[in-house]
């Protein structure tokens, strides 16, 4: 049983190596980001809240998601480990996390921090192209067989609204500004574990699962 958060930039690829990694370890994929856009897709309360903060790139308060973990954390499937993919994103979070975990008798057992540069981020996240499959492209470093079709499904790719030039200004500066702390948080109790984030999908995943036996 392992229990791990995934830190990291906007488009340092969390998204995609946490599908992998919970395949591997056979754990549940926790994805802040992807039960945001699910409540918002089907019109919940929630989602039309949260859309005004996603869609400038900005942040939803705190309450909203330490409301969201503590549920999430709360079902039967997280007794096998879990992986947090996107929360913690500030302090307040992550000192929720800590206390919620200490609640329900589970610890954490590494922080992976995926590192990438700023051009690099800009970069990816402005040619990535999603699959609500949970597939992600990118129109020339990882283009779909069929263009605007996803490999896996079929499906319609789209591109994210806070994938746009200005919202992914706005979500550095946050990541900056609320989640970098993070990093000294996390050293500090000697869980940090960073790992580079350039190179191919399959060698940062080698690095990531080192990490983890
Ligand atoms: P992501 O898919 O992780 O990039 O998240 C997409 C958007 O959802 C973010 O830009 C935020 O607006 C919101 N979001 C996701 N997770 C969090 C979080 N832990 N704290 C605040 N906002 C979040």
């Amino acid at each position: 049983m392992v229990n791990i958060v995934l830190l990291g930039a906007p488009g340092a690829g969390k998204g995609t190596q946490a599908m992998k990694i919970s395949q591997l370890y056979n754990i549940p994929h926790i994805s802040t980001g992807d039960i945001l856009r699910d409540n918002l897709e089907r019109g919940t309360q929630l989602g039309l809240e949260a859309k005004k903060f996603m869609d400038r790139g900005a942040l939803v308060p705190d309450s909203v998601l330490i409301g969201i973990v503590k549920d999430r954390l709360s079902e039967p499937d997280t007794d096998k480990g879990l992986l947090l993919d996107g929360f913690p994103r500030t302090i307040p979070q992550a000192e929720a996390l800590w206390d919620i975990m200490d609640q329900i008798g589970k610890k954490l057992d590494a922080v992976i921090d995926i590192e990438v540069p700023d051009e690099v981020l800009v970069k990816r996240l402005a040619g990535r192209r999603m699959c609500r499959c949970g597939a992600s492209y990118h129109v020339i470093f990882s283009p779909p067989e069929v263009e605007g079709k996803c490999d896996h499904c079929g499906g319609e790719l789209y591109q994210r609204d806070d994938d746009a030039e200005n919202a992914i200004k706005t979500r550095l500066v946050y990541y900056y500004g609320q989640t970098y702390p993070l990093i000294d948080y996390y050293g500090e109790k000697g869980l940090l574990r960073p790992v580079n984030g350039t190179g191919s999908v399959d060698d940062i995943f080698n690095k990531i699962s080192s990490v983890i036996e």
